[in-house]
């Protein structure tokens, strides 16, 4: 009896505390459902410099609705900032709090030219006109990486690099191009002879070259070298002992004269016409002083005694028939017996070579053509 007493007691109290839970349930069921809850967007990291404003930070609001204005948010500084927004719900007011960051996740921006060009020993501000942005608004240096000497020939390479205070890295490729001084250079023909350009004047295997490819300073030349000159009286003296009677025609032309000239060639064969025969300005052999024209410059000459002996016999005085016949595509000129050139006894005597000259164009391999 005492035992089922006890029972029933025990059955009332379980009884009472399930109620309860079930009040409780039914209360959050109608009660906690309105509560107020934000949520915001799931990334709160802002990029400096960029236009937001607070409420975009804001998914969605249950329960409630926000009070707080949009406004924009000042995001020129990096680092957290804490921004607040104000939610009502029925006639409560809250205030919700949260953090957002500003950070610099972007490279800076770089505008430079892709390639630079120099010529030998010529130093140039590789910065020059080159900057540089960047969202961050501040002052970014830009740097050159890479190796490169402006005494020596060659592409280089290299690179400019701009970072920012927040270690954002851009890089951007660019060449540096070293170009040979035209003026003082060597170079190797054809026929692997050492050619070597000194201020302006070329010289092959030591030999001072001017033909429609190597030209002159323009101030190069000061009347016929003396060489040249006991070159022709040498000659003159034994072709006179024979009987035979040369002079120079026309020996040394500056540049100006030859301007002259060949300007008149022009106006009256015209440009191409004129080329055949007549050098331009800086192109002529005349400037160096180590040519002269003999006697009457027309080609009946080869077929006089003087014509027919200094043909054979002006190699043993060091000098060339510069422009024989049959090379016309090779000299870039016709066949002029009259015009000799000093080369020195060695390389005359080559070139006469038994009496089938060769030019100097043939025996150091290198070409006679203007650029344009
Ligand atoms: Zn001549």
């Amino acid at each position: 009896m005492k035992k089922i007493k006890k029972n029933k007691k025990k059955k009332k109290f379980i009884g009472l505390i399930v109620l309860l839970i079930l009040v409780i349930v039914i209360s959050m069921l109608i009660f906690g459902g309105k509560k107020t809850d934000l949520i915001l967007i799931k990334d709160l990291d802002v990029e400096i410099n960029s236009e937001v404003t607070l409420l975009s930070f804001i998914d969605e609001v249950k329960n409630g609705n926000i009070i707080s204005e949009d406004s924009k948010v000042d995001t020129t500084k990096l680092g957290s900032q804490e921004l607040t927004i104000e939610v009502k719900n029925g006639n409560d007011t809250k205030e919700y709090k949260f953090t957002i960051n500003i950070v610099d996740t972007t490279k800076p921006e770089i505008d430079a030219r892709s390639e630079i060009t120099t010529t030998v020993g010529e130093e140039v501000d590789l910065l020059e006109g080159v900057t540089a942005s960047d969202n961050s608004k501040e002052e970014i240096e830009v740097e050159i990486k890479g190796e490169y000497d402006y005494d020596k020939e060659g592409e280089y390479e290299l690179e400019y690099s701009a970072k920012d205070s927040s270690g954002n890295e851009t890089t951007q490729k660019f060449k540096l191009i070293v170009v040979s001084d035209p003026d003082n250079m060597t170079f190797t023909t054809s026929k692997g002879f050492k050619g070597e350009v000194i201020d302006g004047v070329t010289y092959i295997d030591g030999i001072l070259i001017a033909n429609k490819t190597y030209s002159l300073p323009s101030d190069y030349g000061n009347g016929l070298t003396s060489i040249t000159q006991s070159a022709f009286n040498k000659m003159n003296a034994d072709a006179k002992s024979l009987g035979l009677n040369l002079w120079i025609a026309s020996g040394y032309r500056s540049y100006w004269t030859q301007n002259t000239l060949y300007n008149n060639y022009v106006a009256a064969d015209g440009k191409e016409e004129a080329d055949t025969y007549s050098a331009r300005p800086g192109y002529s052999e005349h400037q160096t002083g180590l040519a002269f024209d003999l006697n009457s410059v027309e080609s009946s000459f080869a077929n006089t005694d003087e014509g027919k002996w200094v043909k054979d016999n002006c190699y043993r005085y060091g000098l060339i028939i510069r422009y024989p016949k049959g090379k016309e595509n090779i000299t870039g000129y016709m066949y002029e017996p009259w015009h000799l050139r000093y080369v020195g006894v060695e390389l005359a005597t080559k070139l006469y070579n038994n009496g089938e000259w060769i030019t100097l164009e043939e025996y150091f391999g290198v070409d006679s053509k203007y650029k344009d």
